[in-house]
């Protein structure tokens, strides 16, 4: 049997491809994901916590942050 390699032909769109993951902790995570305008993504790479990076001052995980309007519209939806 011949075994196809169809699977390498498919590429799935990864919004966190090529992505910056930063600090964020439990509370600031929480307000982005309550805007409901970011994809987010645990860096399970990295392990340890550390300081929010938008607080300052409790500490968190790493997460990726991606803006879910990063592509650009198609067309007005006026019509
Ligand atoms: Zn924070």
């Amino acid at each position: 049997m011949k075994q196809q390699k169809n699977q390498s032909n498919r590429r799935r769109y990864d919004p966190f491809k090529g992505a910056q993951s930063f600090n964020l902790c439990g509370r600031c995570l929480d307000d982005y994901r309550s805007t409901g305008s970011y994809l987010i993504r645990r860096n399970y790479e990295v392990e340890y916590t550390d300081t929010c990076l938008f607080c300052n001052v409790r500490r968190g995980f790493e997460y990726f942050v991606v803006s879910r309007n990063a592509k650009p519209k198609q067309g007005d939806s006026n019509e």
